[in-house]
């Protein structure tokens, strides 16, 4: 898939702002649970869906953050898809948040429109600043009677001039939800019944990938999964180059040690669930089964040419509330 058609957005909230509830319904309009499996997975009912996933529950490691991605088709037919990278609501994964960052170009900040932003929306958001990710702005619950939704586009504004937000991010964009009745709104008043703009929103301000699939490939494994069919699944995105299905790679390790592996299995994100592909380029996330030893940090290089990227940090920093 072309890069101009991919949108790598994280998606941040403070816990009980309505972000799976967003999230359910995006994937939601966007016919995302035709998949029988998915249906059945949200049991007629299409509501907590990132929460209830039985597949999580069966895991032998706990990951702490998901990824969906989202098929979108715009009004010009374009079509797109939006991976989602889902993180922590809980303020004692900083660390994690940090991380999952270096797979976005954007974050969708999801913002209860009673309640404003809170402190965990202050700490996450700081994190995407530093991450240089474009903002765009979801004033949710906004069906509330008690919502005071303009209002709480000037706390999040002044939130971001207090974090030192360049003139790029202070120009953010704002949709007023409610992921509950599942209605998106430029302005309150115009009365639009769907999410849509909330897909438009992020097709146009979060960045286009601008990673090169030309020069040799590097992913950096931010998350693992594990699963018992595969074993353990490196996830990440690909900063540049291809990989293919098959194919072998060096794993650079966080010493900086390289092992020369094989992919065995490589897979997209789709909707909820993971499909098997022949080839992901730079701009993509993506998911590698076959690779042992791997962790959190390593790079997965070409073995012609292989060239750690910067490491992150694997430890678990104490979030400091300011
Ligand atoms: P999360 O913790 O950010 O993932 O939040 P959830 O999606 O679990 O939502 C928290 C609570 O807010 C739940 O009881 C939802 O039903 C409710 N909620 C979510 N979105 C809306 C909304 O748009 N309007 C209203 N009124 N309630 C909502």
């Amino acid at each position: 898939m072309n890069t101009k058609y991919i949108r790598n957005v994280a998606i941040i909230a403070h816990v009980d702002h309505g972000k799976t509830s967003l999230l359910d319904q995006l994937l939601y309009q966007s016919g995302m649970f035709r998949d029988a499996e998915l249906d059945k997975l949200a049991g007629g009912q299409h509501n907590l869906i990132m929460d209830s996933n039985p597949i999580e529950r069966e895991r032998g490691i706990t990951i702490l953050s998901k990824n969906c991605a989202i098929d979108y088709t715009d009004q010009d037919g374009s079509e797109y898809k939006i991976n989602v990278i889902d993180t922590p609501g809980h303020a004692d994964f900083g660390g994690e948040v940090e991380r999952v960052m270096k797979m976005a170009d954007g974050v969708l900040l999801v913002v209860d429109a009673f309640e404003g932003p809170m402190p965990q929306t202050r700490f996450v958001l700081s994190k995407a600043l530093e991450n240089h990710l474009k903002p765009v702005l979801v004033v949710n619950k906004a069906d509330r009677t008690d919502s005071r939704p303009d209002d709480v586009v000037t706390e999040v504004f002044d939130l971001l001039v207090q974090l030192d937000a360049d003139d790029d991010a202070l120009d953010f964009p704002v949709v007023f939800s409610s992921a509950r009745d599942g209605w998106a709104r430029r302005d309150m008043n115009d009365g639009n019944d769907n999410m849509k703009p909330v897909y438009d929103a992020i097709i146009h301000s979060v960045p286009t990938p601008k990673d090169n699939p030309e020069e040799p490939l590097q992913m950096l494994v931010t998350t693992l999964d594990y699963s018992d069919y595969v074993g353990k699944i490196a996830i990440g995105r690909v900063f540049a180059g291809r990989i293919g299905e098959a194919q072998a790679v060096t794993v650079i390790d966080n010493e900086g040690k390289h092992t020369l592996q094989k992919v065995v299995k490589l897979y997209q994100f789709s909707g909820l669930g993971k499909a098997e592909v022949d080839i992901v380029q730079a701009g993509d996330i993506c998911a590698i089964a076959g690779l042992d030893p791997v962790d959190i940090g390593n790079t997965i290089a070409c073995p012609d040419k292989p060239s750690a990227l910067p490491v992150i940090s694997v430890d678990e920093p104490t979030m400091t509330m300011t």
